[in-house]
């Protein structure tokens, strides 16, 4: 039976000839008790569903309410209202759930998003959501197939991981010995010789080291899982489970990891616009709406599709981190004081600096580059002058870092030093080392954060509005 039912946004593309359909979907309005609007999630877009008067038992017509599902069999008619091309003349209602008028809690007015994200099981039914859902699945899409169609590897790299040399960020731990009462050593400290890995095991950061174990030997590989972090950030741009996108390439430098990246983002760009583009429109006007709430100077100069537009036809400014911190010290922003954290070579730019560049100084996506050793992972490739490394962050308007990536350090022995100056142990990073070992290549990577990513093009302003289930700190529900 439900194998009949076409999808709305396929109807609403059909050409009307009277022909039966199956249409189901949830109510979004019943007005003057004859006209549904129906909505089944494959577009934004409702269909009309024609309930004529006269045909229905008042029963029946009652039971459609707001929230309702529904199997409506009809014919598909060229539709005289203003609007929709075409609508459905209902022959058969049936009512497949009911929903209490009284008790729904999506009423049809506007919603705010805090009010929204505790709704979680309800919020894929808003305009503004089903929007972002679909728009984030057409990106997940288009990542496999620009990395399948440039012969890269979809590699799975472990959940559970025991290296906990990356220092990307705080872990959670991963454990079966009991809370109460753990074994410990004769010293105190928890002896996870217990546990059931036999050693201490956390949740993954990041699948890069793995994915440079897999590159050296695939080639081109690329990872796209979930990642957690611990860090008790509460911003409208970190999550404690996210989604990264990370590519690893042998064969590859800093230069080609810029381009690949610069490459990557405008083809994701352009598949959404070309296959979401409703979605992104609806997306557009309502950040246009949110916006008019803001001051006159914090609002965007450009509008969603114009900034997507203007993404894909300019290339990212490239800059060094010391040109960064230059055009930073002379800024009259800086002069007039207005930065809260203090600018020096040396420091790690903070979120205000960031955007200050991307936002107020060239209004596009940056690429910075050669940061200071210091202040970056061990695995970065030292350049020449011995204190900077070849990272780069791409950084993006209105969200700050999307893409951290680096040439990493082939040389054993320079890696070795590295690590030593770090403290991290060598031991516990055998596996790793013996690709430097072993016939070593030149090669590099980076992170792309999906959410950020989804932020970006959806223009939503807070993380937890573009993953269907956040978790951040205090916050696990659903
Ligand atoms: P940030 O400084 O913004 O915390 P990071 O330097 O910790 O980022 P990386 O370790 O380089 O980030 O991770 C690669 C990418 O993963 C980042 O560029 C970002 O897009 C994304 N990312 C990092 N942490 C988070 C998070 N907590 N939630 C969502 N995305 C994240
Ligand atoms: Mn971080």
């Amino acid at each position: 039976m439900f194998n009949k039912r076409v999808k709305v946004k396929d109807l609403l593309a059909t050409e009307p000839a009277n022909q039966e359909v199956i249409v189901m979907g949830w109510v979004r309005t019943f007005r003057n008790n004859q006209f549904i609007a129906l909505n089944d999630g494959s577009t934004n877009n409702n269909i009309q569903v024609l309930a004529e008067l006269g045909t229905f038992e008042d029963a029946l017509l009652k039971r459609i309410t707001t929230g309702a599902s529904l199997k409506v069999t009809g014919e598909l008619i060229a539709s005289l209202g203003k609007g929709q091309k075409v609508e459905v003349k209902a022959k058969t209602i049936e009512i497949l759930g009911d929903s209490d008028a009284e008790k729904f809690p999506l009423q049809p007015k506007k919603h705010s998003l805090e009010f929204l994200r505790e709704k979680a099981h309800l919020r894929f039914r808003t305009y503004t959501f089903s929007a972002v859902f679909r728009v984030r699945n057409t990106l997940s899409f288009a990542i496999h197939k620009f990395f399948y169609e440039k012969g890269f590897v979809y590699l799975h790299t472990p959940i559970i991981t025991a290296s906990d040399a990356e220092g990307a960020g705080e872990m959670f731990r991963v454990s079966t010995l009991p809370f109460d009462n753990p074994p410990r050593n004769e010293d105190g400290s928890i002896n996870f010789k217990e546990d059931f890995f036999g050693k201490a095991t956390n949740l993954t950061v990041s699948g890069q080291l793995e994915g440079e174990l897999a590159a050296t030997a695939l080639g081109e590989i690329y990872t796209f899982g979930p990642t957690f972090r611990a860090e008790n950030s509460n911003t409208t741009r970190h999550l404690a489970e996210f989604w990264m996108i990370e590519p690893e390439m042998a064969f590859c430098d800093i230069e080609d990891n810029m381009n690949l990246a610069e490459e990557f983002i405008r083809y994701l760009i352009k598949y959404a616009m070309d296959n979401n583009r409703e979605d992104l429109e609806f997306l557009a006007t309502r950040l246009a709406e949110e916006e008019k709430q803001l001051p006159q100077d914090k609002r965007s100069e450009l509008g969603l599709i114009e900034k997507l537009d203007f993404v894909l036809n300019n290339a990212f400014e490239r800059i060094t981190y010391t040109d960064a911190i230059n055009i930073l010290l002379e800024s009259n922003h800086y002069k007039k004081k207005k930065f809260q954290y203090d600018i020096s070579w040396g420091i790690d730019l903070q979120s205000e600096h960031e955007r200050y560049l991307v936002e107020k100084h060239f209004k596009k996506p940056v690429i910075v580059t050669g940061y200071p050793a210091a202040i970056k992972a061990f695995y970065m490739r030292m350049n020449d002058d011995g204190k900077t490394v070849a990272a780069m962050d791409i950084l993006a308007p209105g969200i700050g870092e999307i893409v951290g990536g680096s040439q990493r350090e082939e040389r054993l022995e320079k890696l070795e030093s590295r690590m030593k100056e770090m403290h991290i142990p060598l031991a516990e990073m055998d596996w790793y080392l013996d690709t430097r070992r072993f016939g070593s290549v030149p090669h590099a990577g980076f992170g792309l954060g999906f959410e950020r990513m989804v932020q970006f093009v959806t223009g939503m302003t807070n993380i937890r509005d573009v993953i269907p289930f956040p978790r951040t700190p205090k916050n696990a529900e659903f």
